[in-house]
């Protein structure tokens, strides 16, 4: 399967405005500035879908893609963008959490994407840690591979694997277009 359409349908805030009809969610979550945007434009295979935007943490809804008419794709706000208020960022963290865990939605996948090169961070792993209490379908995208040496790939790529044991590792680049094909077969 491949995707053959990606058109944005409206951002998200609460329950009242979630679709209402039963096509599966496949959700992207992510640090801000972890290249979330730029994933979700690879992916799609296209430039602008995703804004990529060079002030990090200015989203703060959900955004819902709809992929060859047929599923959608979740964009969820980008956590940890220390810059942001707290008040900000406690509302961020609401809406993320309302809609992994309190919603009931049951997504088919949710993935969680973390810096290759930085490994996960402190936020990455409180995230994580809010997964455990559910029973969600966790795939772990590694982006940025490409900003790793290749003396140091094998031990960057076993150091995440380590730390999400359990869980599939993507490694990915979405500036130079690589893991696509394997993330694509995660979706469908
Ligand atoms: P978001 O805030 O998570 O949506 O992140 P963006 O997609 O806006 O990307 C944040 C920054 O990381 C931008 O400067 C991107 O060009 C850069 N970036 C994203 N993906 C990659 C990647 O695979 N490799 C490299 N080297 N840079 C990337």
């Amino acid at each position: 399967m491949k995707i053959t359409s990606a058109k944005f349908v409206k951002g998200v805030k609460g329950s009242s405005d979630m679709p209402a009809d039963k096509m599966f969610q496949v959700a992207f979550i992510g640090r801000s500035n972890v290249g979330k945007s730029s994933v979700i434009n690879a992916l799609t295979n296209q430039n602008n879908l995703a804004k990529t935007s060079s002030s990090p943490g200015r989203t703060t809804e959900i955004n819902l893609f709809l992929i060859n008419n047929s599923f959608y794709l979740v964009d969820l706000p980008g956590y940890g963008f220390a810059k942001t208020s707290l008040k900000n960022r406690e509302k961020l963290r609401k809406l993320i959490r309302w809609y992994l865990i309190e919603s009931g939605l049951n997504q088919k996948k949710v993935f969680l994407i973390i810096d290759a090169e930085l490994g996960p961070t402190k936020a990455d792993m409180e995230v994580l840690a809010n997964f455990e209490e559910t029973n969600k379908n966790i795939v772990v995208i590694a982006n940025k591979i490409d900003k790793l040496k290749s003396s140091d790939y094998e031990r960057a790529i076993t150091g995440i694997k380590k730390i999400f044991t359990g869980y599939r590792i993507i490694p990915f680049s979405a500036k130079k277009k690589i893991g696509i094909k394997e993330l694509t077969s995660e979706i469908f």
